[in-house]
């Protein structure tokens, strides 16, 4: 079996301890490979070949770490089928997904900081005709980069990308359920030439190598997206050593409905915000509200274009819909399930775990599904479940509809449908949310802030204010 191996100080090597676990490939319920299985010593060598790294690093002219960068972004993009079809078998997406999203996003990613650099500027403030202010940016140290399981390089990159590009050098962990593509990225920075120590990335379990990246009182800064449960624990151990903190959290998104929106574009968008990558991205409207006069029409519409998706092996090109990420996320979404039929709900599509034949027949499928009856503030509605699962509700007026969609605890993103202008700004500006699309979903442009507001997170993402997170300022007073 493969071993996926660390890669500190521009080497790839074994874990101290030398152990490892298996990674399951969820279309097929099989490990297909090892992980190193990293702890504290792991990560203190690779902190320390951080430290090592950083003067060099940070000095190093932006034109020459843009450079290094696009090389890398170059190579993603040679890898483009290798690296898609290792996401797919990792994590369970269609190949066809991981191909048209995931690798090329990863690619831009990397492009877009690499570019960034070059156009940067900072402030300067004049106090009457007394003294002159400037504002220097200067990169913080090692930081600690820790991404999760559901856009696995594509996230990985967004975190690592601004923190090297803007100076500093980086301890990562991905998620140890889809570790696969960090490890053959690690092999392409090796190739574009990327000093030793610039980029370390360290496998294992969150509890063990994640905690003690965490806990490590080098690490200046942490970039973290994954759960509102884990971001508390980082919250708690990082916020006493006063270590800048980016957390980007769970979601449970409303996508709002009104009767005189584009039917055909709601209703397709609507799909793909509800069910691409099995519901498996924070960003995903699981909670859809329609207005009364539209309810029954798009409930039916709806309905019969969720039956028509294909669930099915990942490496088709016709399915979907392909695995759950693993089985234990699989058992969490089925209780959802239950859990809203204890809680009244109807399920008008799916619920159920699909068994499939042949190659994928001990694979972690599940039915696209959709539950109607349930009162907004129920648990259902109320927690995030992260699979392909959405409620439906109806809803008499704007009012109304802001108090069903900003009742959670989280504020990820929205999405609003509806033809009127005036509307669709006064909704927008009332929706708790960091992200709101009008009329479009996951419609990106990197240069815009990316986050949550409430338990969805803290800091942004995008654009400069990533390389601003990966900096400090110092204001520079010169007396005239
Ligand atoms: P998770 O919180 O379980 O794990 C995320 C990462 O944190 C993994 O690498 C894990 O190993 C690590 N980790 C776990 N415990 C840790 C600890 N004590 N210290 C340090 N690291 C630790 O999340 P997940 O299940 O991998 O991902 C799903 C969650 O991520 C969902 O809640 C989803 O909404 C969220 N998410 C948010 C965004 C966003 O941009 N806001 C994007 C994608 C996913």
């Amino acid at each position: 079996m493969d071993k996926i191996l660390n890669y500190i100080n521009g080497i790839l090597t074994e874990p101290i301890e030398g152990k490892f676990f298996h990674t399951i490939n969820p279309a097929i319920g099989k490990p297909y490979a090892l992980v190193s299985d990293s702890d504290k010593a792991d990560v203190a060598n690779a902190v320390a070949a951080a430290s090592v790294a950083f003067p060099k690093w940070s000095a190093t002219p932006a034109r020459d770490r843009s450079a290094i960068l696009i090389k890398i972004a170059e190579l993603i993009e040679r890898d483009l089928d290798k690296l898609a079809l290792a996401e797919s078998i990792d994590q369970g997406k269609p190949v066809a997904l991981a191909k048209a999203l995931d690798i090329p996003r990863a690619a831009a990613n990397i492009r877009f900081y690499a570019t960034a650099i070059l156009h940067e500027s900072s402030e300067a403030h004049f106090t009457n005709q007394e003294a002159i202010n400037y504002t220097q940016h200067t990169p913080v140290g090692v930081v600690g980069c820790i991404s999760p399981w559901n856009l696995p390089l594509y996230l990985f990159t967004w975190k690592i990308a601004p923190a090297i590009a803007a100076g500093c050098t980086v301890v990562a962990k991905p998620s140890e359920i889809t570790p696969m593509t960090a490890y053959l990225f690690s092999k392409l920075c090796i190739e574009a030439g990327l000093p030793a120590g610039v980029l370390n990335i360290v496998h294992g379990v969150g509890a063990k190598a994640g905690q003690a990246i965490i806990e490590h009182a080098e690490i200046k800064a942490i970039s973290f997206t994954g759960g509102t449960a884990t971001g508390k624990i980082i919250a708690a151990t990082a916020g006493p050593m006063f270590k800048k903190l980016s957390l980007e959290l769970g979601g449970k998104n409303p996508n709002i409905i009104f009767t005189d929106c584009d039917f055909e574009k709601a209703v397709a968008t609507s799909i793909q915000s509800s069910f691409s990558n099995q519901g498996e991205i924070c960003l995903c409207g699981s909670r859809i509200f329609v207005e009364r006069p539209l309810y029954e029409k798009f409930v039916t519409e709806f309905t019969t274009r969720t039956k028509a998706l294909i669930v099915g092996d990942p490496l088709d090109e016709k399915t979907n819909l392909g695995a759950i990420a693993s089985e234990a996320h699989l058992t969490k979404i089925l209780s959802y399930i239950e859990l809203a039929r204890q809680e009244g709900g109807t399920i008008i599509q799916g619920g159920n775990q699909v068994k499939l034949i042949g190659r994928c027949a001990e694979g972690y499928f599940l039915e696209p599904t959709i539950i109607t009856g349930l009162s907004h503030t129920c648990r259902t509605n109320q927690e995030e479940i992260f699979g392909p699962v959405v409620t439906i509700m109806p809803f008499d007026t704007e009012e109304e509809v802001l108090k069903y969609a900003n009742s959670t605890t989280y504020g990820l993103a929205a999405t609003i449908w509806t033809e009127n202008l005036t509307r669709a700004h006064r909704v927008a500006a009332k929706v708790n949310s960091g992200i709101v699309w009008v009329n479009c979903w996951l419609f990106r442009d990197l240069r815009t802030p990316f986050g949550g507001m409430k338990q969805s997170g803290i800091g942004r993402e995008g654009g400069f204010e990533a390389l601003k997170f990966f900096t400090d300022e110092k204001n520079v007073c010169i007396k005239l």
